[in-house]
């Protein structure tokens, strides 16, 4: 494999466009190029590393039992209708139409595709339990693609679906999964923690992320130090632990309306960071604050809005995630004098009146002025409401942590089948109704969530299992001895299985230096003329501090043992 003719287009300078480091060092490393929003090309080495990460996840789910198949991008929009989520799933989905006029979309997620296979082959008790799986391509129109591939449009995805015919049958597939996923977390090198978490679109019953830890990360996670409960501030919101104190000193009313479920802290997330308010939305009409949501799927929160407000939301607008809704009656909390064309986090600061949430189902706040009943909150007090607020689970407090969701796993239940009408025939002859489950991986995010928790300043620093190449051997000069030697090195190493890249540029020592730790290279070898008078090698781990030196002749077996 030689750096000469591969096409590895690094770059010296920080593109401007990315803002987080691992979009930065996949644009500056040659992984990755951008075609349009959300949508990238995976170049050579970047490939190179997702099929690794690939290769991974398919061995731990074959080895879990789950069996591989490839379902269509493309599907039919009956399906979505009969589940009813044509309607439920909003703007992220793509929809169009073929030349005789069928609906279609970009599958973002397949039940529906899934459970109609299984409502056709799932006859009996006996074919059960089932799991399928594949690893394949998703497209969702995300309101806000960024951060590269880690928010994408279009991205690769490994969906398994496990089918049985009893909930606890499902329970122990559901553990099966469980058990892989922290099996191919563990391999891929990752510091993650598993969390309970908000169903979302998908639905059902209970779910776990898996969530690399990264204070990058677009989550925010609960977790408990004293009895390791853990859960998605999605799934778990820390509340005001006087909330119902707070009302009458803020003079809220608290109003019944079955869209605004939410929480008081909203208010609070407004006024920090853009990123942790990811999921923080407040909707305005006609130039008015209609509600502010932090739980649950923007886009479900959007197609709730729609219903209620009778008006398509229109754009979201800054980086602060308000989304803003125009051409219908403002239907639950009345117009709440707000006018406010800009969003930015200063202007946030200036908003006199919102509507929030209460703690409570079904019910919001008006009334609320942010400037009086949250001045100055800021990602501290974020904390130290996670910890004024009891682990739901021991009482103690709680801590609060980022993360980036790169696995999720849900008890479906009966779901899709019952809306499908997948059912099978039990022991007694009786038609039941199929249990699921299912379980994604972003295995594109995952590379890029590698590269934000290992990175230093020279760029890259991969784990072993998923590096581009694990050696990269660099002749000091691109000809004669050190070249040749370097060469032999290269082509022993494949010979053992090693993967490595001879970098046979006519170039500067010192760019291939740069360029192979830019790129995250576990292992770097260097070929000079000293070594080879002296019948050595230099070998140095990417994390070391200092290289050292081995004999040329055992390179290849001391390198092969590294790896
Ligand atoms: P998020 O909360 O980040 O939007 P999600 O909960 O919508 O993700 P799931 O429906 O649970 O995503 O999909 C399974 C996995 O697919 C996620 O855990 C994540 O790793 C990955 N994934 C989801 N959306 C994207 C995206 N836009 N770009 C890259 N990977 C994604
Ligand atoms: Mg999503
Ligand atoms: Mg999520
Ligand atoms: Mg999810």
């Amino acid at each position: 494999m030689n750096f000469s003719r591969y096409l590895i287009p690094t770059l010296k300078e920080n593109p401007s466009d990315a803002e987080v480091v691992s979009h930065q060092l996949m644009l500056r490393a040659g992984l990755i190029r951008k075609l349009a929003g959300g949508i990238y090309t995976w170049l050579p080495m970047g490939l190179r590393v997702l099929r690794k990460v690939e290769a991974i996840v398919r061995q731990e789910m074959n080895a879990a039992g789950a069996q591989e198949l490839l379902m269509p991008g493309v599907q039919p929009a009956e399906l979505w209708r009969e589940s009813g989520r044509w309607d439920f799933y909003g703007r992220e989905l793509l929809r169009f139409v073929d030349r005789h006029d069928n609906e279609y979309c970009l599958a973002p997620t397949h039940e529906e595709v899934i459970t109609d296979l299984a409502r056709r082959e799932i006859q009996s008790y006996r074919d059960m339990p089932l799991n399928l799986y594949q690893i394949q391509t998703k497209f969702r129109d995300e309101i806000r693609p960024r951060f590269g591939v880690m928010r994408a449009r279009e991205f690769l995805m490994k969906d398994a679906y496990s089918f049985d015919a009893s909930e606890d049958a499902a329970a122990q597939s559901y553990q099966i999964m469980r058990q892989a996923y922290m099996r191919i977390f563990d391999r891929l090198g990752l510091r993650y923690g598993v969390v309970e978490a908000d169903s979302g679109s998908i639905g059902g019953s209970f779910s776990h992320e898996f969530m690399v830890l990264a204070d990058t990360g677009e989550d925010a996670i609960v977790s408990c130090p004293a009895c390791g409960y853990s859960a998605n501030l999605e799934k778990a919101p820390v509340r005001l632990a006087d909330a119902p104190a707070a009302a009458p000193k803020a003079e809220l009313q608290e109003v019944a309306t079955p869209a605004a479920h939410t929480a008081l802290q909203v208010a609070k997330f407004l006024k920090t960071k853009p990123k942790s308010i990811a999921k923080t939305m407040i909707y305005i009409a006609d130039g008015k604050a209609v509600a502010a949501m932090v739980r649950g799927d923007r886009e479900v929160n959007e197609v709730k809005l729609k219903n209620i407000l009778g008006a398509d939301v229109l754009e979201l607008a800054g980086p602060s995630a308000i989304v803003e809704v125009t051409g219908g009656p403002v239907g639950f909390s009345g117009p709440v004098g707000l006018t406010i064309p800009v969003y930015a986090d200063a202007e946030l600061a200036q908003i006199p009146w919102l509507v929030v949430g209460a703690n409570k189902a079904d019910a919001h706040y008006t009334g609320f002025n942010l400037g009086r009943d949250a001045a100055g909150a800021t990602i501290a007090d974020l904390r130290n409401l996670a910890a004024g607020d009891p682990c739901p689970s021991c009482g103690a407090p709680p801590t609060l942590a980022r993360g980036i969701e790169v696995g999720h796993i849900f008890r479906l239940g009966t779901k899709y089948s019952k809306a499908l009408g997948a059912t099978y025939l039990d022991v007694d002859g009786q038609a039941k109704t199929i249990v699921m489950g299912c379980y994604g991986i972003g295995v594109s995010r995952i590379v890029a969530a590698a590269i934000e928790q290992g990175n230093d300043e020279a760029g890259i620093v991969f784990p072993l299992a998923i590096a581009p190449v694990s050696v990269a051997v660099l002749p000091m000069r691109a000809e004669g001895p050190a070249m040749e030697a370097a060469q032999r090195l290269h082509d022993e190493l494949w010979a053992l299985g090693v993967d490595c890249l001879l970098d046979d540029r006519d170039i500067r020592p010192g760019v291939k230096f740069k360029d192979s730790d830019l790129l995250g290279v576990p292992l770097r070898v260097v070929v000079g003329p000293k070594g080879l008078e002296t019948g050595e090698v230099e070998l140095k781990k990417r994390t070391a501090p200092q290289p050292e030196m081995i004999p040329m002749a055992q390179a290849a077996t001391i390198i092969a043992k590294l790896v």
